[in-house]
Parts: C-alpha cells; structure tokens; sequence
C-alpha cells in the first residue's frame, strides 16, 4: 500500500511530526541521510509502525509515496534543504509537491518556488510552530504555495496541526513565501512576549528582592487572568525547577546569555526594510544580542557600579495588579506591531495574508498561544483592514485600561536602574502613534538644512526650502 505523504529528515521535529502523521491515520513513507537515524526512529514508533514506511534509499522513498507524492522536507533550515531539492527533483514526476518544513527564510522560499516553478513541481514553504511537542501532538501550521497544492494536503495536515475550540489551527495563508514569512513573524512576535517577560521577573528579583519561587507563583496567578498563555504557564514552571545538582532554582544555576537563531532577527530586518516600525521586535533581538555580551558586561559593571535597584513603587496586591497590567499592555503593542508588519508584506508581496485567519491558527499549538488570540481573532474578524490592532474598539479600550500601568512601571523600572527595553519601547509606540503632532518638522528642517530635502508646510504653501540662517 502506497504512503499518502513522505517526510525526510528524522531529527527531533521530523520523527514527531512523522508520529504524528501515522498516529492520525496516514500512511508515511520517512527516510533520514543518516540510515541508522531511520532504525532507531521505526524502533521508537512502536505500534504507530504500522503505518511508516521506513526507506534507507531516496529512491525507494519516493516510489513509497502516492503520486502526487507530498514531500515534507524537515531538515537543518539553508542550503542542506537545497541539496536535498536538487537529489529529489530528478526522482519526481510533475504535479508531485516538495515542502519544506523548516524554519526557512521566506526569500529562500519564494526563490525555490519560483525555481521549480518550470519543473512541474510545486513547492510549499510551510511553518510550523510549536517545538518537540507541537509536532508529536499539534502544532500551528502556516502554508505557503499554491491553493492547488494546498488542497492535496489540506486533509493530513489539518488532522495532525492543533485545535482551538475544534478548530484545527492550520491554513493556507498565500503563495510563495507566506506561509514562512508568517512564522518568521510569529517567531519574532515570541521574541518580544519572552522579553517582556523576562524584563517583568527583572522588576521582580532585582527592584522587588524576590525569589525565583515566589516570582513563578505571581506568574501562576497570572496565568489564570489576562496573561493566560502558554509562556507565561512555562515562566510558572520554570521558576519553579529546582536543579537536581546545587538544589537552588534552576533559573538561578542558568548563565544569562540567550541564543538565537535568526528568526527574530529577520522579523525585525523586514520590518525595517518595510518602513514599519516594530520596535518591541527590535528591542527583543537587541537585547538577545546584549545579553550574550555577558563578559563586557561583566566589565562595564566593575567600571559603572550596581545601579540602586532601588524600586519606588511598593510591594504588595497594587504592584502586582500593576505589574501585570503593565506587561498586558506591552504584549498588546508587540503583537499590534507584529500584526502591523504583515499588514505592510502582504501589499509588498500580494499575499493578501488574510489577519483573522492568522490570529486564529495561532491561538493553539505555537509558541505564543493564547487567549489573547481568541480576542485578536475577533478584532481582526469585525475590521479586517483596520490600520493597526491598537484602534480597534476591543483593544484600544484594553489600552486605554493598562497604559497607566505600562508607564508606571516602566518609569519605575528606568529610575531604578533596571533594563526593560521591550517595555519601554511599547510604551514609546504607543505614545508616538497616538501623538497627532510629533517632532519630525523639526527633522525636516534639518535635512532640509544640510541637505535641502525639502520639506511639507502646515499650511500647504507651495514652498518647500527653509530661509536657513536668516533671522527674519
Ligand atoms: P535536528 O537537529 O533535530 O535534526 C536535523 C535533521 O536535519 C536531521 O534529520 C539531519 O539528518 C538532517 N540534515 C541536516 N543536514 C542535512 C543535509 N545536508 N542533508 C540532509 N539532511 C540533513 O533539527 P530539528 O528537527 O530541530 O529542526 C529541523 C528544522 O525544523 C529546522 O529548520 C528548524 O529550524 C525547524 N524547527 C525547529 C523547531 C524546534 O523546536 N526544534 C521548531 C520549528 C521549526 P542526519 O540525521 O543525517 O544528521
């Protein structure tokens, strides 16, 4: 019996994905470059066996697999993925659908759909989010490609990804490179909400002077409100790990150097090259990067001192209810910028990403899960093509509600000392979107003065250069 779909590359996204695939009923055909990589997977399939195909050849691979054969490719993201389209196209035949799982940047995507598009292949450039455990039990999925080749894989996928109220959260966003560029965004939207995050615990354990055990179980009350997600579920039980080997908090045994690998970046470098700003984005990655400067700062400090931490507002019920309230309104300004972004790379590239759909697919099984989702879903339903999710009449009054509480604690956090740059750069976004009149004339003139750029006047006069220098 022929397999339904195949899937090469059987690390720790592809053999779950792949046991996911069987579990759900379809027939898989896997194969991995390294053939002792394909013993241990079927070892560990146990019963799910039944319904994997293992091949230790390419091709036998691809003669496993029901023409028109779907093709997951979930391998190192680059130029491995390359090398394995180029070993697969002389074994495919036409209307058969390579699809790279991976997280790809979505211009390699879009050049590798453009690449087979004479072959009479097609290529789907698919995102999937949700690590090791989305993968084995439900992930987010977001595909780019064709509606055409979408529809021969629409049923395996929507039967593996995750579901919100029963829905299941996978969908095609658009053609060539959407789907990747989606998840490129989704990863830096995650970026900016773990951020915040860590600058809120950063209040805590430095202004406030509390353990990692009694910041996780602040973080376990807020899971229950408004905060409830995925992340700040995981803070909770992060917080509360204790390390088997000195018996402190883990987080305490942990170096505070964080890695990337490079979605963030790329979220913010597109936003940038659109002229949109997401600067919560931006923050995050920046502060990633700082981050792993760990030994200037280790200098900077012998030079600087210990700033005071000295935190003016005072602990108790209030702070708390600030605090939250505060990081509310921070997500609220990432995700607006997020959202803002797609908005923009969907005129760019005439994707017409559509924004309900993407708010829904990412309420279950990704990285940034959420209730807050479901609500975003909602706004983005009733005003598809408002400017930005922040003037919605949802959240503008949840806005409304928590910016009090953002510039609180920001500008309590700044006195003291303590570095919350996603915060202040929410809270900086929301006072310059909403400032009808800003401080760029005064940009103008100078650009005007040094390099006569010419500028727009208030009351439309057709004269657009300065009298520089004169005094009137
Ligand atoms: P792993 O490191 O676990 O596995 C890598 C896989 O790639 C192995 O099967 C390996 O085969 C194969 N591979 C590497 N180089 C080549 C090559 N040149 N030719 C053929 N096969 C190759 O990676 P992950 O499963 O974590 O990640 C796979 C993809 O999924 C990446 O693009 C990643 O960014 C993305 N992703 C990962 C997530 C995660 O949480 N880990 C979440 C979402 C996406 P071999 O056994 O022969 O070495």
């Amino acid at each position: 019996e022929l397999a339904e779909i195949g899937l090469i590359g059987l690390g720790v996204m592809g053999s779950n994905l792949a046991l996911n695939i069987a579990e759900k009923g379809s027939r898989i055909a896997v194969y991995n470059r390294t053939p002792s990589r394909t013993r241990e997977f079927v070892g560990e399939a146990g019963a799910l066996g039944a319904n994997i195909v293992s091949c230790e050849t390419i091709e036998a691979f691809v003669v496993a697999i029901r023409p028109p054969r779907p093709i997951i490719i979930m391998i190192k993201a680059g130029e491995a993925v390359d090398q394995q389209i180029d070993a697969l196209k002389p074994l495919l035949a036409g209307g058969d659908i390579i699809i790279d799982a991976g997280n790809a940047n979505f211009r390699d995507t879009i050049a590798r759909f453009d690449r087979l598009k004479d072959s009479g292949l097609t290529f789907i450039g698919m995102g999937v989010s949700g690590g090791e455990e989305g993968a084995r039990h439900g992930p987010s999925i977001m595909v780019g490609g064709t509606q055409q080749s979408y529809a021969r894989v629409e049923k395996v996928l929507t039967s593996i990804a995750a579901r919100y109220d029963g829905e299941p959260c996978c969908a095609w966003l658009g053609t060539g490179g959407a789907g990747h560029f989606v998840k490129t965004i989704h990863n830096g939207i995650e970026y900016a909400d773990m951020q915040m995050i860590a600058e809120i615990y950063g209040i805590l354990r430095d202004g406030l002077g509390k353990s990692a055990r009694e910041i996780g179980w602040i973080f376990g009350q807020w899971n229950k409100g408004r905060l409830n997600s995925y992340l700040i579920e995981i803070t909770e039980t992060v917080l509360a790990t204790t390390d088997p080997q000195t018996g402190k908090p883990m987080v305490d045994m942990i170096l505070d150097r964080a890695g990337q690998k490079g979605t963030g970046k790329w979220s913010a470098i597109e936003a940038q090259q659109m002229g949109v700003p997401a600067t919560a984005i931006e923050a995050a990655v920046a502060a990633r990067s700082l981050s792993s400067m760990k030994a200037e700062r280790e200098a900077a400090e012998v030079i600087f001192g210990t700033p005071s931490y000295a935190f003016s507002l005072k602990d108790g019920e209030a702070l708390l209810k600030d605090l939250e309230l505060a990081l509310f309104a921070a997500k609220i300004g990432a995700y607006a910028q997020g959202f803002a972004v797609m908005a923009q790379a969907s005129r760019e590239f005439g994707w017409e990403l559509p924004m309900p759909t993407i708010a829904r697919i990412w309420r279950a099984g990704c990285i940034i899960r959420s209730q807050f989702l479901d609500e975003i879903t909602r706004a983005f339903t009733e005003t598809p093509d408002v400017a930005n999710l922040i003037v919605t009449s949802a959240f503008s009054a949840m806005v409304a509600e928590s910016l009090p509480s953002l510039r609180r604690i920001t500008a309590a956090a700044v006195t003291a000392g303590i570095p919350v740059p996603a915060l202040a750069s929410a809270l900086s976004y929301f006072d310059a979107y909403r400032q009808a009149r800003g401080t760029a004339n005064l940009i103008q003139a100078q650009r005007d003065f040094f390099g006569a750029h010419g500028f727009d006047r208030t009351d439309g006069l057709d004269i657009h250069h300065g009298p520089w220098g004169s005094a009137g």
